[in-house]
């Protein structure tokens, strides 16, 4: 058997892996404290499942139109309109089987077979593979700690060539936790515009917010810049609905018509009975997020206080989303029981095996001296979990 080059050139999502990894131990009776959590450890409220089963009984069980029913995307409009200032006819709406399959869809749609899409490191891993699978060059632009892992417009300026063709911008990112000002924004727009690229803004944490930090929506910026992004969005974290599959995207109106012939040839449209869930989400009060918030913040603190209390790891503070991404350079070339670390996975790896205790590696998301920790699991956990590698990693020569 042959697989085709676009088959050979993906690889398996490292966050899904890992937290498969972490399950399956569990199930065998291994106590594991998984780290790689990309989902609130929260159950979907009452009335939206309530919402999923009205739907069944009433038997909103067939096909709906590919891009989403008119009632769903009417309030993803009016959420648009509340939350971020901005005016979309539902025509320039699609809903999707999840953000990530908007993401896919956009780049699909919008890359042909040698553009380049910037993608500012660190990143989520699965942007660079869709980049690859659309037959485009993901140009990756580095960010460090001393940027608070954001990209310049002098860095933006430096990496746009005649075949860019996209930027991804991800604020709160996953995994720094980054979040851009308005004036950052503006500059990075300013740049978008004058130099005619298009742009993703992936604002799937928009409500998973800390401190002083605003949620800030490029597209609002001004209408130009407005006509060349595309904002994608969805259900899953803020309503904890990981496991519906809704999210959606909203822009120019030839490009959303692109992705909804994609979708029609692909996926048809999202499931009906989770896009009603999806509507009950949208049109709830806000404070099921809140609270999820609050509760997120105090187990932040507590973990990005812990964990640079360990020698060889430090953390700057996230303002969103719900990662700490720690830096372990400090730990590069020492040893536990003969095992060097040299890598994220090496030290991946001795986690696991000496702490039992499952983290992300920086290196799929273009950072190999960073592992994620996700601090969407109880706080018990996050106590154990970081003793547990404090124990390890304080025996490392
Ligand atoms: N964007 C980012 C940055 C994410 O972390 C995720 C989480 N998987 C997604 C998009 C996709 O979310 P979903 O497909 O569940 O809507
Ligand atoms: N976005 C989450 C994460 O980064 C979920 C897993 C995935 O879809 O990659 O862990």
């Amino acid at each position: 058997m042959t697989l085709s080059r676009r088959a050979q050139s993906i690889s398996p999502s490292p966050t899904l892996a890992l937290t498969a990894k972490a399950r399956a131990l569990r199930a065998k009776g291994i106590d594991v404290i998984g780290f790689g959590a990309g989902e609130p450890d929260f159950d979907t409220p009452d009335h939206i499942k309530k919402e999923a089963v009205k739907a069944i009984s009433e038997g909103f069980t067939k096909y709906t139109p590919t891009s989403g029913i008119p009632e769903l995307k009417e309030a993803i409009c009016k959420k648009f309109k509340d939350d971020n200032g901005l005016d979309y006819d539902p025509s320039q709406v699609v809903v999707s089987c999840g953000a990530k399959h908007s993401l896919y869809n956009i780049m699909q749609v919008l890359c042909d077979e040698g553009d380049e899409v910037i993608v500012p490191a660190p990143y989520w891993v699965s942007y660079t593979e869709q980049v690859n699978v659309a037959g485009a060059k993901p140009v990756i632009i580095d960010t460090k700690e001393d940027t608070g892992f954001k990209i310049t417009p002098k860095m933006l300026g430096n990496h746009i060539s005649d075949r860019t063709k996209l930027l991804v911008m991800n604020s709160p990112s996953n995994p720094t936790g980054a979040v851009y000002s308005r004036q950052e924004l503006e500059a990075i727009a300013r740049i978008a515009v004058d130099r005619k690229i298009w742009v993703i803004s992936d604002e799937i944490y928009e409500k998973l917010i800390y401190d002083d930090a605003k949620h800030v929506s490029i597209a609002s910026l001004g209408s130009e810049i407005k006509a060349r992004t595309l904002v994608v969005n969805g259900v899953s974290k803020t309503y904890s609905m990981t496991g519906w599959r809704i999210g959606y995207a909203a822009g120019d109106k030839q490009v959303i018509g692109a992705i909804s012939n994609l979708q029609d040839h692909s996926t048809s449209n999202p499931t009906s009975i989770s896009q009603r869930a999806a509507l009950a989400a949208l049109t709830s009060p806000p404070e099921f997020a809140r609270q999820m918030a609050q509760e997120f913040k105090k187990r932040r603190d507590y973990m990005v206080e812990t964990v640079n209390r360990i020698p060889g790891l430090s953390c700057i503070m996230p303002k969103g989303a719900f990662y700490a991404f720690v830096n372990i350079s400090g730990l590069m070339g020492k040893a536990f029981k003969e095992k060097t670390v040299n890598t994220s996975m090496g030290l991946t790896e001795l986690l696991l095996a000496e702490a039992n205790v499952v983290v992300i590696p920086g290196g799929p998301f273009g950072a190999d001296d960073h592992i994620r920790l996700s601090y969407a699991v109880s706080m018990d956990h996050i106590v154990t979990g970081l003793e547990r590698m404090h124990q390890v990693i304080k025996q490392m020569k």
